[in-house]
């Protein structure tokens, strides 16, 4: 079974390196090419934009893709409309693992705002102290908040004219460590966080260190996807799959007894 799996995140990477081992399955692992230095799922990979539904349609034609999985960052949202769409015009099953979002916990202060330039507003007209742990791509859009001292942090140089003005770049990859966002934070005197509700591990101690802190959190709600079969971790998106391959060979049972 030829299986697409869209990536980019912790889950896909798993997901990709199981199917390479699983004779049954062949995998490709597709990435959109943002990162300089990308984490890879030692399978067949792509890199690169498929030229929106129609180019990704052709793509999975060309390529006799079986199934699809939509495994792309919980923010991705334009690769996961076009994943739908393009599935459904080749007549193909597609699923989308998404990791769960995290949970507000009694000690949290959150307040929900729908997206970046809700959570700009958010900030307020007062000078405070930001840390944007939003990665790189939209960050313009707190350029209409130029007051504000941020703290900036992504894995790859962001492009200096979408930065605002009193801003410090700290370049770094997950995980991180809840010792050393306490400490950033104590240390850069951060007054409130900026963050996507990605959910998972690598990503959360900012979150634990702004509860323990008493810090507010601006938490980016996460875009809303078109219909599709969904899940929230690999070995779900494994049984998913054992799923179709005992259908295709007419079998009740899975191979992994599920
Ligand atoms: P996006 O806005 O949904 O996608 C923009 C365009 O990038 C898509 O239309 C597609 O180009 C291409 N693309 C995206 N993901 C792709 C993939 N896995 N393989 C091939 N092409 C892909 O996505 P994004 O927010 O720019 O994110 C890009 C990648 O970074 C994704 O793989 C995602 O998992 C990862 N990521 C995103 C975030 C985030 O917060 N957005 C965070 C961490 C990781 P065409 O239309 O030309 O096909």
């Amino acid at each position: 079974m030829r299986v697409l799996i869209l990536g980019g995140t912790t889950e896909a990477r798993a997901l990709a390196a199981e199917l390479a081992l699983d004779e049954r399955f062949s995998p490709i692992y597709s990435l959109a090419g943002r990162t300089a230095a990308p984490l890879l799922a030692g399978t067949r990979t792509r890199i690169g934009g498929f030229g929106g539904a129609e180019g990704l349609a052709a793509w999975l034609r060309h390529e006799a893709i079986d199934v699809v999985i939509d495994a792309t960052h919980p923010y991705a949202a334009r690769i996961s409309v076009n994943a739908v769409t393009a599935a459904r015009e080749c007549g193909l099953p597609l699923l989308r693992l998404h990791r769960p979002p995290w949970q507000r916990e009694r000690d949290d202060d959150w307040r929900d705002v729908a997206n970046a330039e809700a959570a700009c507003a958010a900030l307020g007209t007062e000078r405070r102290r930001v840390f944007l742990g939003i990665g790189r791509n939209e960050l313009a859009v707190f350029k209409h908040a130029p007051q504000h001292r941020y703290v900036v942090r992504a894995v790859d140089a962001p492009n200096p004219v979408d930065l605002p003005p009193l801003a410090d770049v700290i370049l770094q990859r997950g995980p991180f460590t809840l010792v050393d966002e306490l400490s950033l934070m104590r240390e850069r005197a951060i007054e409130v966080v900026v963050s996507k509700n990605s959910g998972g591990a690598a990503a959360q101690a900012k979150i634990v260190a702004a509860r323990q802190l008493g810090i507010q959190v601006v938490m980016i709600a996460r875009p809303d996807q078109p219909d599709a079969n969904e899940c929230t971790d690999a070995e779900a998106a494994l049984r998913w799959l054992d799923g179709l391959v005992d259908t295709a060979h007419g079998r009740t049972t899975s191979a992994r007894g599920v």
